[in-house]
C-alpha cells in the first residue's frame, strides 16, 4: 500500500493562539511524546501529552503491533490466515481479540444488510486488490466469486474461542474495521495512565482525546477527494473517532472508469455510489466499519441510518456535492 494514503484525512492540531508572542507561546505548549510508525499497512502518528507520555506511548506501540500481528492476513502467524488456510476443513483457535472484532464484524454486517461484510476477501482478490495487479475480471469469475461471500458463512464458538469459514475458498479479511477497533485499545490505554490528551491518526481513523495542547478544539482536516490539500474542516470537541472512506486511496482506472478498494458484496464489484465519507463515533470499530458500508450503500442511507447508529456523517457525492447529517452544522467548515 502506498505511504500516500497517511494523508487520507489529514489531522492537526490547530494553533489557535497565534496572535501571542511566539517565545510565550514555546514556554506554554507542552511538547509530546511522538512517533510515527508503519503497521497495519499505513503510516501510523501517535502523539501523547501528560505525565507518563512516554510509557504511554511505548504502550501504544506494543498495542498496535500486537494486533497488528493477530489480523494481517498476508503473515502466516496471524490469526485470519490460519481461519483462512482451514476455510471448510476445521474451525481455528484465535485470540481474544480476534474473536471480538469478528463477532462485532458481524453485528455491523447485519445491521448493514450485508453491506459491511469481511468475507468479501474473494471479491477483492479477483480485482487485484491484494495482489497490486489490478485487472476486471469477467462477469463468470465476478459471480464465481460472490459465491464465496457471506458474512453468514463465519461460525463463532465463543465458549471454544474458535472461528470457522463454512466452505472451502471462504476467506475474511479485517481491513474495513481494524484500524478503528485498534484505536479503541489505544484509548484504554489513554485513559489508563491519565493521559492529557492526544491525537492518533491511522491513516484515515483519528482518535481526538480529551482537550488539545492549545484551543479548544481539535481541528481535523478532510483531504479533498479529487484534488489537492483539504476540503474541509471539522471541530471536533473532546474524545471522537474520525474514520475516513473514499475512493481516491486505492484504485485504477481504466478506459476513464475508476475501480476503488471498497467492494459492493451485492454486485461483487467496486462500491461507486459517493466519492468518500468521513464518520464521527463515539466508538472506534463502529466508525471504521461504517465508513465503508456507507461507502458502499452511498448517501441516502448514511443521512438516514447515522442517528440509529449514534453516529454522524459528512461525504462527497459522485458530484463533489457535500452531504452531512445536521448536527455537524456547527462543526464543519467546507472549503469552496
Ligand atoms: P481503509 O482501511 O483503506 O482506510 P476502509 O476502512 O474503507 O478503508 O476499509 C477498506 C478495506 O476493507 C479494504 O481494503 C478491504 O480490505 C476491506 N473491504 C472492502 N470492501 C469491504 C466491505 N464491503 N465490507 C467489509 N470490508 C471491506
Ligand atoms: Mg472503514
Amino acid at each position: 500500500m502506498s505511504s500516500k494514503r497517511i494523508v487520507n484525512i489529514l489531522a492537526f492540531v490547530f494553533v489557535a493562539t497565534v496572535l501571542l508572542v511566539p517565545i510565550i507561546r514555546k514556554n506554554a505548549v507542552p511538547k509530546p511524546a511522538f512517533s510515527e510508525i508503519y503497521s497495519m499497512n499505513t503510516i501510523i502518528d501517535i502523539e501523547v501529552y501528560g505525565k507518563n507520555k512516554e510509557k504511554t506511548l511505548s504502550e501504544i506501540v506494543q498495542k498496535i503491533n500486537e494486533i497488528n500481528k493477530l489480523t494481517d492476513d498476508f503473515s502466516k502467524d496471524s490469526d485470519i490466515y490460519k481461519i483462512n488456510e482451514n476455510a471448510g476443513i476445521k474451525p481455528v483457535k484465535v485470540s481474544s481479540i480476534t474473536l471480538d472484532m469478528i463477532k462485532k464484524s458481524l453485528n455491523i454486517a447485519r445491521e448493514t444488510g450485508g453491506a459491511f461484510d469481511i468475507s468479501i476477501y474473494s471479491v477483492s482478490k479477483i480485482w487485484g486488490f491484494k495482489s497490486g495487479d489490478y485487472r476486471i475480471p469477467t462477469e463468470t469469475e465476478i459471480q464465481k466469486a460472490l459465491k464465496l461471500v457471506s458474512y453468514k458463512d463465519i461460525v463463532l464458538d465463543s465458549k471454544k474461542q474458535t472461528v470457522f469459514l463454512r466452505k472451502r475458498g471462504e476467506s475474511i479479511d479485517l481491513g474495513g474495521i481494524a484500524k478503528g477497533y485498534t484505536l479503541d485499545a489505544i484509548k484504554k490505554i489513554l485513559d489508563r495512565n491519565n493521559a492529557k490528551s492526544a491525537l492518533i491518526n491511522m491513516g484515515g481513523n483519528v482518535l481526538t482525546y480529551e482537550t488539545p495542547p492549545e484551543g479548544k478544539f481539535w481541528n481535523i482536516g478532510i483531504r479533498n477527494p479529487r484534488g489537492e490539500g483539504i476540503i474541509g474542516v471539522l471541530k471536533i470537541e473532546g474524545t471522537k473517532f474520525i474514520s475516513t472512506s473514499g475512493d481516491y486511496e486505492r484504485f485504477f482506472t481504466k478506459n476513464g472508469i475508476r475501480y476503488c478498494h471498497i467492494m459492493s458484496p451485492f454486485t461483487g464489484k467496486p462500491a461507486r455510489k459517493i466519492i468518500s465519507d468521513t464518520v464521527v463515533s463515539n466508538k472506534g470499530y463502529l466508525g471504521d466499519a461504517l465508513s465503508t458500508a456507507f461507502f458502499v450503500l452511498g448517501k441516502e442511507y448514511a443521512l438516514n441510518n447515522a442517528k440509529k447508529f449514534g453516529v454522524e456523517v459528512v461525504g462527497f457525492d459522485l458530484n463533489m456535492k457535500p452531504f452531512y447529517t445536521t448536527d455537524l452544522n456547527n462543526i464543519i467548515e467546507l472549503r469552496k
